[in-house]
C-alpha cells in the first residue's frame, strides 16, 4: 500500500475527532431551531400549497404557475427573483413552457453564495393512490400527495430555513438563492442544464449547492453513479414465415446476444466493485438493464383484430442501460459490449450488428472533505444527535449538470423524505423530518454564511 501523505493522515484523524466529539454533545437548544419550529404551521401550508400546483413530467404542467407561486412567495420574503424560459429545449413548447425560477438574498457583506436548487416537476401519478394525489392531506403527521417526497417537502423546507435563517441573522455576509426548475424527471435539460450553461452554476457566483432530494434527512448523497444508454440492433433477412430457412431471423441473433450477456457480461459486471458508498448495496457493482426489445413487425394498435403477416424479422432493436462505478473509465465500458459483439460477428454465422449511442453521464462524486459536505454533517449530528453516513445514488439527479456543465464540484444532495416513497403510490412526506431537514440546512447557512 502507498504510503499516505502526512498532512492526508492528519486531516483524516482531525475530522474523525472532530465528529465523534460532536456526538457525544446534547442537543443544545438554539434559537434558530425555535425559530423553525415557529414555522411549522407555514411549513405545511407551502408544501400543500406546492403540491397542489400539478407540475407533471412529461408533458410539463403548470411550471409557470409554480414558478409564479415560488416568485411571489420568494419576493415577500425580500428575495429578488429571476423566471427563466429554457426556451428551445426538449419538450419545451407554448402549450408546456420550460419554466425556471432563480430567487436571490444579499445579505449585508461580500461572501459566499449557498444555493438551494429544487425541481419542482413530479412524475406521472400512476395506480393504486387511496389519497387524492393533488389533496395534500395532512394526517397523522404526514401528508400526502404526488412531489411531498420527491421533492417539492425538500423545496419547502429549503424556503423556511432560508427565512428564518434571514430573520435570526439579518446582517449575515453573502448570499442565498433558492431556484425551482424544471425537468429533473426527464433529464433536466429544460432546467439545471439549461441554467448551468448561461452560467447559473459558475463557482465564481455560487460556491455551495444543496439538492434538497429525498435522500432521508441523516445522509449525505456525494453524487452518483455514471450512464451509459445504447441501442444494439441485430440484422436478419425477410422471407416467408413458412420457410424460414430462405430468411435469417434477427430475433434468434438477439437471443445469441442475451446468452452472451448471461454467460459472460452479467458475471464480469458483478464481478466489479466500487468504493463509492452506493445506496442499496446491489447497485454497489455494476449494472445493466435490458430497458427493451423489439423485433419484428410493428406492433399493431390494441383494437386491431387481425393476425400477423407470416415474416422472419429482418431487425431486432435491444436498448440497455448501463450504470458504471467511477472506477471504470466510459471507454472502457463501452468496449465491454462492443467486445461481446465482435466476439458473436466472428463465431456466428450470419451475425452482424449495429450499435448507437443514445446517452451518457459521467459518474460524480463530491469529496468528503469538501466545504459544504464538512458543514451540513456538523449541522446533522448537531441536529440528529448523530454523525450522517454519506451515500451514493445509484441513479443520477441533477449534480451532473452542476457538475459537468458548471465545474461547481462543491454539491451535495440533503433533504428530508424516504427514498424508496419517491415515485410511489401514497407518496408522503413526514412534517418532523422536513422540520429537522430546515433546522440542518438553517444551521448550515449560520455556519457558512454567519460564520457561527
Ligand atoms: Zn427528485
Amino acid at each position: 500500500m502507498d504510503a499516505l501523505p502526512r498532512c492526508t493522515l492528519l486531516k483524516s484523524r482531525l475530522t474523525f475527532w472532530f465528529t465523534e466529539d460532536q456526538v457525544t454533545q446534547p442537543n443544545t437548544p438554539d434559537a434558530l431551531f425555535n425559530e423553525i419550529d415557529s414555522r411549522r404551521d407555514d411549513l405545511i401550508a407551502l408544501t400543500q400549497d406546492l403540491i397542489r400546483i400539478p407540475t407533471l413530467n412529461p408533458p410539463g404542467t403548470n411550471y409557470l404557475e409554480i414558478c409564479e407561486y415560488l416568485a411571489g412567495r420568494l419576493k415577500a420574503s425580500g428575495f429578488s427573483v429571476e423566471m427563466i424560459r429554457a426556451e428551445g429545449s426538449p419538450g419545451d413548447s407554448d402549450q408546456y413552457p420550460r419554466w425556471n425560477i432563480v430567487a436571490r438574498h444579499d445579505g449585508q457583506g461580500p461572501g459566499e453564495c449557498v444555493h438551494f436548487n429544487s425541481h419542482h416537476d413530479v412524475v406521472e401519478v400512476g395506480n393504486g393512490w387511496t389519497f387524492d394525489p393533488f389533496g395534500a392531506e395532512l394526517k397523522d403527521g404526514k401528508i400526502y400527495g404526488r412531489g411531498t417526497c420527491d421533492m417539492k417537502g425538500g423545496l419547502a423546507a429549503s424556503i423556511i430555513a432560508a427565512e428564518a435563517f434571514i430573520a435570526m441573522h439579518p446582517d449575515y455576509h453573502g448570499a442565498i438563492e433558492i431556484s425551482g426548475t424544471a425537468d429533473e424527471e426527464s433529464g433536466g435539460f429544460g432546467g439545471v442544464a439549461y441554467l448551468a450553461e448561461r452560467g447559473w452554476f459558475d463557482p465564481k457566483r455560487v460556491q455551495h449547492v444543496i439538492i434538497p432530494e429525498p435522500l432521508n434527512k441523516d445522509r449525505i448523497c456525494l453524487g452518483h453513479r455514471g450512464v451509459w444508454w445504447a441501442e444494439i440492433e441485430t440484422k436478419g433477412r425477410i422471407a416467408h414465415g413458412s420457410m424460414p430457412f430462405l430468411g435469417d431471423c434477427a430475433v434468434r441473433h438477439m437471443g445469441a446476444v442475451i446468452a452472451e450477456m448471461e454467460g459472460t457480461l452479467f458475471p464480469l459486471l458483478a464481478s466489479k466493485r466500487t468504493e463509492m458508498p452506493v445506496v442499496p448495496e446491489g447497485a454497489k457493482q455494476s449494472t445493466l438493464n435490458i430497458n427493451s426489445i423489439h423485433g419484428g413487425e410493428a406492433e399493431q394498435a390494441e383494437d386491431y383484430t387481425g393476425l400477423p403477416a407470416p415474416c422472419v424479422p429482418d431487425r431486432c432493436r435491444m436498448i440497455i442501460d448501463r450504470r458504471y462505478l467511477i472506477e471504470e473509465d466510459l471507454g472502457e465500458v463501452k468496449g465491454e459490449v462492443l467486445a461481446m459483439l465482435d466476439y458473436l460477428k466472428d463465431t456466428r454465422s450470419d451475425f452482424d450488428y449495429e450499435i448507437r449511442d443514445l446517452h451518457e453521464v459521467i459518474p460524480t462524486m463530491a469529496d468528503k472533505n469538501a466545504p459544504v459536505v464538512q458543514t451540513v454533517a456538523r449541522a446533522i449530528t448537531k441536529v440528529l444527535g448523530r454523525g450522517p453516513e454519506y451515500v451514493v445514488s445509484p441513479g443520477t439527479y441533477d449534480q451532473k449538470h452542476i457538475d459537468r456543465i458548471g465545474r461547481l464540484k462543491n454539491c451535495i444532495a440533503y433533504g428530508p423524505g424516504i427514498l424508496d416513497l419517491a415515485h410511489q403510490p401514497d407518496e408522503w412526506i413526514g412534517v418532523e423530518d422536513m422540520i429537522d431537514s430546515a433546522k440542518v440546512m438553517a444551521l448550515s447557512l449560520q455556519e457558512l454564511l454567519a460564520g457561527r
